[in-house]
């Protein structure tokens, strides 16, 4: 039975891909942060909580890291642990740039000195990007336009030098946006979903959106998890992006969202919000996952509009069970 670490477990992709190993016959072990409220919510959902092993770490902290590291004696290490909101990081740039950029080389630096042999994973973004015209692959160049996508290709080069320079087993995962129903409330596929179920049900009037124009690649955070893993069976680390080919816009996400849920036209009842705009944002965001195609028989298996459908449908179950939920 192999050990796997999970940096990030309480997320939405490390529910994922926890229950993803456990199916695998993994023993699976993943880290959460000390906060005043419990958060193991996803995993409940999931009905995996009892079957992992939670480890307290921060990867603010070096120490929390490395203990982690050898508590679990992890084959595999999947680092998805991140100050992930990209709006997020244009407030809190140094503390992104802390979890999201240092705190992978906490990781690296910790499996050089402890696990040597250990295979790493590092939850590179779509986001290192920025606007660089067309459809990207791994040679694409990074042109960042956020906090967040600056600490991410540090994290990104960080793993390719620690690859080269110390023989660690390391790849990138270059992955686009990936959803679900268990994605982050903030984030703006879960927002319109979350919002379009309450106002279904009487209990919101307006959703409050940013720059609806923006495009991105959308797919599903359970068929993501399984590319990680299977870049981690290669017989040679390497990087692949991760996506589905096609970019949709917001409006697009809305217009399937709103007609499912039955809510007819949704300039109804969507307002734009000038405060919601970011200094800098990025137009469209479209992958080529060729290479993941071609050597590790990676495809994405659900569609744009079964991904929204499966976000409205359980945000929609939610809400008839909750009706009287403020949040
Ligand atoms: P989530 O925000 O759902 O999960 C992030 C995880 O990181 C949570 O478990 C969170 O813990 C944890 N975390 C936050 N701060 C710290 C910290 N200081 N120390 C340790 N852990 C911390 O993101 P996703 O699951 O969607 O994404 C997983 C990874 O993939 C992230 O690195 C993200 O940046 C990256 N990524 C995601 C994409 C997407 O579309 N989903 C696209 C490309 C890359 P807590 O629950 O306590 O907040």
């Amino acid at each position: 039975m192999k050990n796997a670490l999970i940096f990030g477990l309480t997320g939405q992709d490390g529910t994922y891909l926890a229950d993803f190993l456990l199916k695998k016959g993994y023993n699976v072990f993943g880290t959460f942060r000390r906060t005043s409220h419990r958060c193991f919510e996803r995993l409940e959902e999931m009905e995996i909580f009892h079957k992992v092993t939670d480890i307290k770490a921060d990867l603010s902290d070096y120490g929390s890291v490395q203990a982690a590291i050898k508590q679990s004696e992890p084959d595999e290490i999947y680092n998805l642990g991140a100050q992930s909101f990209v709006g997020a990081s244009f407030q809190q740039p140094v503390l992104t740039s802390d979890i999201t950029g240092l705190g992978v080389l906490r990781v690296l630096e910790a499996i050089r000195e402890n696990v040597p042999d250990a295979k790493f994973y590092q939850a590179s973004s779509s986001e290192m990007y920025g606007n660089y015209p067309g459809i990207k692959n791994e040679e694409s160049p990074f042109r960042p336009r956020s906090p967040y996508g600056a600490a991410k290709v540090f994290g990104h080069h960080m793993t390719n030098h620690y690859k080269e320079a110390y023989n660690i087993f390391a790849c990138c995962g270059i992955l686009f946006n990936h959803e679900s129903p268990l994605r982050g409330l903030e984030f703006v596929t879960r927002k319109i979903t979350y919002a379009l179920s309450k106002i279904k049900f009487n209990t919101l009037d307006k959703l409050h959106l940013g720059n609806i124009n923006a495009k991105r690649d959308w797919g599903f955070a359970g068929d993501y998890v399984e590319a990680m893993w299977l870049m981690l069976q290669q017989k040679e680390p390497d990087n692949y992006v991760i996506a589905t080919g096609k970019s949709h816009s917001i409006k697009e996400f809305l217009d399937i969202a709103s007609e499912y849920a039955g809510l007819g036209d949704w300039h109804e009842f969507v307002e734009i919000d000038e405060s919601l705009m970011r200094p800098t944002d990025i137009e469209d965001l479209v992958g080529d996952a060729s290479k993941a195609r071609k050597n590790l028989n990676w495809e994405p298996k659900t569609s744009f509009k079964e991904l929204v459908k499966k976000m409205m449908d359980h945000d929609i179950e939610y809400h008839k069970q909750h009706p009287s939920s403020q949040y």
